[in-house]
């Protein structure tokens, strides 16, 4: 019998790593704003058209790229983030794994643009189901656009299983919510349909979740402060007459990425036992950082499951942190000092 295994072609094997990276429009969103912060902007524009149906577009201020990078970004497992095994314990940036940009452009789209401050031209790249269309060099400003259409073109049960625009459109925000609020330094801005819908100018952590969620939020936060050898934890809770029935503003962040935590949850809502009404959930912004050494993002292509090396102790020490600032907050009420 004659050998029947063979190696699939790159577009192939990046159609169906975009099946796990890129869930639907708000996955591409994350992810290229993920990237225009580790390529270290300062102001980055998000434009969205139709639930991101029709278009995503981020365009940030950062380093840029060289022509030849600018085509290596787009092949799968291509990445200026890391370069051997031992890179993944020391992370600094949001991506590692390179092969967003590849698994976007096997299913859409692409345009980009991009020049590095050092050089006069910048490169002007379209690409279409992996494959390269059009190339030139252009006058551009510093950084990089990149523009996302027609998502799922070639994928017609993906593009069918989309939900309506309105609730793509949440699904965007939520991701825009996520990177917004654990990188107040950042300017951001988000037009959807032609319309500005957040102006982030730079600020602090507590400013920043005021500009996102109004300024409601300015009589609610309860600062939370707690350093130990495993974790410095930052943020804020919401008094507890602000908690909710519905899961509101809930939001963990493991050194610099928001994550989910079903097990941390649970410590914030041991802090507030007693505080709250039956089936009633607090409102909290809380920043992790630990050692890198110390967290595995590596679970899931969406990196939003981590595993930490001692939970436990994280557990406890939040729990305590927040009773901590609970407890001063029954006593002086008015807390409302700038961090
Ligand atoms: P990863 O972020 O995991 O490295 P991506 O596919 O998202 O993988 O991006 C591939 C590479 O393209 C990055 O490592 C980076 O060098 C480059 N890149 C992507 N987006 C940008 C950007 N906005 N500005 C500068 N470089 C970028
Ligand atoms: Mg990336």
């Amino acid at each position: 019998m004659a050998d029947i295994i063979k190696l699939l072609p790159d577009h192939v094997a990046n159609q169906i790593a975009a099946g796990e990276v890129v869930q639907r429009p708000a996955s591409v969103v994350k992810e290229l704003l993920e990237n225009a912060i580790d390529a270290g902007a300062t102001l980055i524009k998000l434009i969205v058209k139709d639930g991101g149906k029709t278009l995503i577009q981020v365009v940030d201020n950062g380093i840029g790229m060289s022509e030849t990078d600018a085509r290596l970004s787009f092949e799968r497992h291509a990445t200026s983030k890391i370069s051997c095994a031992e890179d993944l314990f020391a992370l600094k940036t949001k991506g590692f794994r390179g092969e967003a940009l590849a698994s976007i452009a096997a299913i859409a789209h692409v345009d980009m643009l991009t020049r590095k401050p050092d050089s006069e031209l910048g490169v002007h790249l379209k690409i279409e189901g992996s494959k390269i269309i059009s190339q030139e060099m252009v006058a551009t400003s510093k950084g990089t656009s990149i523009s996302v259409k027609n998502l799922f073109f070639n994928i017609p049960a993906r593009r069918n299983f989309l939900k309506s625009i309105q609730v793509e459109l949440r699904h965007i925000m939520d991701e825009f919510h996520r990177v917004a609020l654990v990188n107040p330094s950042i300017e951001f801005h988000f037009y959807n349909n032609g319309s500005e819908i957040f102006n982030l100018p730079q600020s602090n952590s507590r400013q920043r979740i005021t500009q996102v969620f109004g300024s409601k939020m300015k009589d609610r936060l309860v600062p939370v402060e707690e350093q130990t050898e495993v974790v410095k934890v930052s943020g804020f809770v919401c008094k507890p007459e602000f908690s909710k029935k519905s899961r509101g503003e809930q939001f963990f962040f493991a050194n610099g990425r928001f994550i989910k935590s079903p097990y941390l949850h649970h410590a914030v809502v041991a802090a507030f036992e007693g505080l709250l009404k039956a089936d009633h959930y607090p409102g909290y912004f809380l920043y992790l950082d630990v050692d890198p050494k110390s967290i595995d993002i590596n679970i899931h292509p969406t990196k939003t499951e981590v595993k930490f090396d001692d939970e436990h102790t994280l557990y406890a020490v939040l729990k305590s942190a927040i009773k901590h600032s609970l407890g001063q907050f029954n006593v002086a009420p008015v807390l409302d000092f700038e961090r």
